[in-house]
């Protein structure tokens, strides 16, 4: 389903237009019947001679309501041009062809209208003309110009034709699966409660789905849809849509707001755009200057960050960073208009390139502008490598999203870069069966490449610091490297799996890692072991160890495994351990019990000894004590 706007200058016949083809009069205030004039934006509904059904959205003329104007005019699919026979082009005419222009409308049909009110044929191919050249590089430049007339029916079938001509020209709205309705008007209906109206995007809403407004991120419920004041039970993308929701009251939404599933979009305090300013502007745009932003149906305040030049002069284009007071929901290629807040004036207008920038630009970093220069006319492959610089690593699903490529070409995009090796998936996946939805961490080469440096630097630095230590323990390297579990998890894994690091425990290594004593260490560990092996179970204390071998040498051999501690002061070797834990288990296999002095007498060792080693077996699990003596844990 699409949607028409009308655009063109106060009094022109818009209304009376829309009336002759709809049958409907879009003017709703009553103020605006009395006055004759649209002030808030109508709404209005046809079915087309190709039998398509169409929406129409009839917004002011009058300069005092642009801003009422702009609400609406962002989600339309074709304009609807109005000048009037007998006037002609005039200034709201062309404000009105700028802002078109602006958000990049894709065509549409002029209708020179009153021509009931002109006799001379002649003046009519004058005012013909002079909206030929009105229109002349704009986007309405092949528009054709078809006479009408609101009042006796002139040219309406024509008109009508022509609409279907260039809807049938122009690409159908797609279905992304993620449903976005911005909320031109709010009200209440005795009996319903709570009903907003916008035209939707991007997606489908069905009765009793789940549903979020931003940026409030209030959560509700569809009770109810319609259509072009028709009840159902799904609104598809680019239908006018009226949404009756449950659980919200009208006070706590405004015009602006964005109605969404649950977790679908996140809102933005900040986005990077592509910026024009009109030729007509009365200045240059500066830096850090403050304009009411219209995106959506929202208008909200904002500062503008110029990029890459000091600021943007009339009739030339730059790249900016957008700092709105109030969040808004945006995704790439939205288009957008700012106006200057007083004395009013639509200034320019452009495109959403980046809606969750990584923080603020330095103004003149050239990898900034080059970034956003890739995002604006890059390839598909371009567009998503691009996205996925920001977070450098993130799941596939939520680059899909915020690429805003469509599912089919994204589809496609993956897979070149997923066989080209551009795109790494950093957690399991079956890369026979990828699709764009998937929650899987993927990454860029060049990220990949920093970061995993960055890990096998920190590692080796360590090995440095402590080359008698097995590895790092994994929490200060995941502290060093400040990402999330999830993410810290996938990156070892992948080093793992490739085999540059070792993973053992709460420790990893370089897998070239090997602990080398210098000649005097080595002196000192023969002297220890020596000592050890003259009385292996009545064997030196920890204390008297340390007067032999330093910390870090004794550290590293019970990290090797050489020797192993059992209480605060005593310490076996290795092997040692092995035997009496063995022996332990075999004589209790045997006889059941065992008791300290038994072990004392069996070991020749000393009661201290033997109380320590069966105490660490009852704490390991091994054996549990029985008054005096030791039984296998069953
Ligand atoms: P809008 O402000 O552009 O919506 O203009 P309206 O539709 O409200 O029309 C403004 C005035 O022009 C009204 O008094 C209409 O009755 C009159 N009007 C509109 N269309 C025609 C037309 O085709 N012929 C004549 N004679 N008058 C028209």
């Amino acid at each position: 389903m699409r949607v028409i706007g009308t655009a063109g200058h106060v009094d022109h016949g818009k209304s009376t237009l829309v009336e002759a083809l709809t049958g409907t009069h879009p003017d709703r205030l009553k103020e605006e019947r009395e006055r004759e004039m649209t002030i808030d934006l109508g709404f209005a509904w046809l079915t087309l001679p190709g039998n398509e059904e169409i929406g129409i959205i009839d917004v002011p003329g009058h300069r005092d309501f642009i801003e009422n104007m702009l609400s609406g005019v962002g989600g339309i699919d074709a304009a609807l041009f109005v000048i009037a026979a007998d006037e002609g082009v005039m200034p709201q005419t062309r404000e009105h062809l700028s802002i078109l222009n602006l958000l990049q409308v894709q065509g549409g049909v002029v209708a020179l209208t009153k021509v009931d009110m002109v006799e001379d044929h002649e003046w009519l191919d004058l005012v013909e003309e002079e909206i030929g050249q009105a229109l002349r590089g704009s986007i309405l430049e092949d528009a054709p110009i078809i006479r009408v007339s609101g009042r006796n029916g002139t040219g309406i079938p024509e008109l009508l034709h022509a609409l279907d001509l260039c809807l049938a020209e122009r690409p159908k709205r797609v279905d992304y699966g993620r449903p976005r309705l911005p909320v031109d008007r709010v009200f209440s209906i005795a009996g319903f409660g709570t009903i907003v109206t916008g035209t939707l995007g991007d997606g489908c809403l069905k009765v009793a789905d789940e549903i979020e407004i931003l940026p409030q991120k209030i959560r509700g419920r569809v009770r109810g849809l319609q259509t072009h004041k028709k009840k159902e039970e799904i609104a598809i993308p680019g239908s006018r849509t009226a949404v009756n929701i449950s659980g919200v009251t009208v006070d706590q939404l405004s015009r602006g707001n964005v109605v969404v599933h649950p977790k679908d979009y996140r809102i933005t305090g900040r986005f990077d755009a592509r910026l024009s300013i009109l030729t007509e502007a009365s200045s240059a745009l500066k830096h850090n200057a403050e304009v009411k932003l219209y995106i959506g149906s929202a208008e909200v305040l904002a500062r503008l960050r110029v990029l890459g030049q000091e600021e943007i002069k009339p009739g030339d284009d730059g790249w900016v960073q957008f700092e709105v007071k109030q969040p808004v929901v945006t995704v790439r290629g939205d288009r957008y208009i700012i106006r200057r807040p007083s004395p009013g004036e639509t200034l320019g207008g452009g495109v959403v390139l980046d809606p969750h920038p990584k923080g603020r630009h330095k103004r003149f970093a050239g990898q900034t502008v080059e970034r956003l220069q890739a995002l604006e006319r890059g390839t598909p492959e371009d567009v998503f490598l691009q996205t996925l610089v920001g977070p450098g690593i993130a799941p596939l699903k939520d680059i899909s999203a915020r690429s805003n490529l469509g599912r089919e070409p994204l589809q496609e995009t993956i897979a070149a870069l997923a066989d080209g090796g551009h795109l790494l998936f950093l957690e399991p996946v079956n890369t026979e069966n990828i699709s764009p939805d998937m929650d899987v961490l993927v990454t860029n080469q060049a990220y990949w490449d920093s970061t995993s440096s960055t890990i096998l630097v920190a590692i080796s630095e360590y090995h440095q610091t402590y080359p008698l230590r097995r590895g790092m323990p994994r929490e200060e390297l995941k502290s060093r490297l400040k990402v999330s579990q999830r993410v810290f998890n996938a990156l070892l894994g992948r080093l793992t799996s490739s085999g540059a690091i070792l993973e053992s425990g709460p420790l990893v290594s370089s897998a070239d890692h090997e602990i080398r004593y210098n000649p005097q260490q080595q002196k000192a560990i023969d002297a220890l072991m020596g000592r050890f092996s003259e009385s292996p179970y009545a064997p030196p204390t920890v204390k008297e160890c340390l007067a032999i071998v330093d910390d870090e040498v004794y550290q590293s051999l019970l990290d090797s495994g050489d020797l192993n501690q059992v209480a605060s002061d005593v310490v076996f070797r290795g092997v040692d351990y092995e035997h009496l834990k063995s022996e332990v288990k075999t004589i209790l296999q045997r006889q059941g019990t065992l008791t300290a002095a038994q072990f004392r007498d069996h070991f020749n060792t000393s009661r201290r000894y033997a109380l320590a080693f069966l105490e660490h077996l009852d704490s390991r699990g091994i054996t549990v004590r029985d008054g005096d003596v030791r039984r296998l844990r069953r």
